[in-house]
């Protein structure tokens, strides 16, 4: 999303630090997010942006929805939940769901175009949003990082995606490198299942420059000599990409899969093996929650899948998502607590922890809706992995530049709290 003015400010940024014999950092990453604001006009960029957004069939709609029993139906209806009210709820329909939605199953109090909704959200500018890094930024930003922390950092592909781009993952590790096997407990950070949630993908990528910062720091010099930290900021990269390439935003959520209709797109966290499409997932190609043909239909989603089973050494994870300033553990799929008493309380105590650090609510998942196929119910469920799902704040997909400085570093003490569990999540017991 970046311009390219911006990106040859934040390329003589890199040279003089790289003259004054200085690391790409963070601190220096949130100085130009904080001073990207003004934007100097003519810029071709800045004129695609006031574009209107494209109508692609979809509305916005918000229907009755007393309970997350109602809510769950929707979500088989194809409805892309975004926002919950005490009756209702929010978000996204296309021609299909809108079909079983005009039922008597149903009452839509409101509805709008894309266009309608993006203009009301005032937020369709991407120029405006310079400081979020697309897929070509981040992967520039992860290669310099891992370039100049040799010692600790590499760098490798888990998988590519429908269009053919890598899926990156930085490593911290003082001794192990690459793909070579750890028996360090191990944290793994992923962004972007959803292409619109681009705050998801800012998170974890300035977490690893806030960790090569502060890396003789006692504490993170201790996490980085005893833990083995992956770091995937971009998941979906397809996916966020075709969310930003018409200059403006898109609303789009899923990956880039040509589905049997022509339809485009799986929803990645409905794709994962766990009670697969059994319950807030559609079995409709066109929806915005369609689970796909099978369980693990999609590379991005087969790729995590290889990654986790690999590393039986994984212990704990935050997947990123935005926006609801919340902080999930499962089951999200099944309404039951999860068996064993004592992961329970570790999910729950370490959840509460988390929550302090963001202001963030922590709980049960499926307290919000019932949806099976996500990504941290499998990692516990096949890997006993403590996965905690991160619905970063905002008033939006699209909260703008202005939100970065504070929704960052208050994830990042989440993080770092997380690495200080890795070793034994029982120990918050
Ligand atoms: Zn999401």
């Amino acid at each position: 999303m970046k311009k390219i003015v911006l990106s040859l400010v934040l390329l003589g940024a890199l040279i003089l630090s790289v003259k004054a014999g200085e690391n790409f950092s963070y601190s220096q990453l949130l100085k130009e997010i904080t001073t990207v604001e003004p934007i100097q006009a003519p810029d071709p960029a800045l004129e695609r942006s006031v574009m209107p957004t494209p109508a692609d069939g979809r509305y916005w709609v918000t229907v009755k929805a007393a309970d997350k029993y109602a809510r769950t139906r929707l979500l088989e209806a194809g409805l892309d939940i975004v926002e919950i009210n005490k009756d209702s709820v929010s978000g996204f329909a296309g021609p299909y769901t809108m079909g079983l939605l005009s039922s008597k199953a149903f009452v839509v109090q409101s509805r709008m175009t894309i266009p309608e909704y993006a203009a009301r959200m005032g937020k369709d500018f991407p120029a405006a949003d310079a400081a979020y890094h697309n897929f070509k930024e981040t992967v520039d930003l992860l290669k310099q990082m891992a370039a100049a922390n040799p010692d600790i950092a590499s760098l490798f592909s888990i998988g590519k995606t429908v269009e053919g781009r890598d899926i990156w993952c930085l490593r911290i590790n003082s001794s192990a490198k690459g793909e070579a096997v750890s028996s360090k407990p191990g944290a793994l950070y992923i962004g972007n299942h959803h292409a619109r949630e681009h705050l998801s993908n800012e998170v974890p990528l300035l977490l690893a420059a806030w960790l090569f910062d502060h890396k003789n720091d006692a504490d993170i010099k201790k996490y980085i000599s005893t833990l083995d930290i992956y770091i995937i900021p971009m998941l979906n990269p397809d996916g966020a990409e075709n969310d930003i390439k018409t200059g403006s935003y898109r609303y789009y959520r899923k990956n880039m899969s040509m589905n049997s209709d022509k339809s485009r797109g799986v929803d990645l966290n409905r794709n994962y093996d766990s009670w697969w499409c059994q319950a807030g997932a559609s079995t409709y190609p066109g929806s915005d929650t369609y689970c796909g043909p099978k369980a693990f239909s999609e590379p991005e989603s087969q790729a995590v899948k290889r990654f986790t089973e690999a590393r039986k050494n994984l212990k704990t994870h935050i997947s990123y998502h935005s926006y609801a300033s919340e902080i999930l553990y499962p089951w999200g799929g099944s309404d039951d607590d999860i068996p064993n008493a004592k992961d329970r309380q570790a999910f729950i105590n370490i959840g509460a922890a988390m929550g302090k650090l963001t202001g963030y609510r922590s709980y049960k998942s499926s307290e919000m809706y019932i949806a099976t196929g996500d990504s941290c119910d499998w990692a516990y469920a096949a890997a006993g992995i403590f996965a905690f799902t991160f619905e970063l704040e905002g008033n939006g997909f699209y909260p703008g530049a202005a939100i970065l400085t504070n929704a960052v570093s208050k994830n990042i003490k989440a993080a770092v709290y997380l690495l200080s569990v890795t070793d034994n999540p029982y120990k918050v017991i």
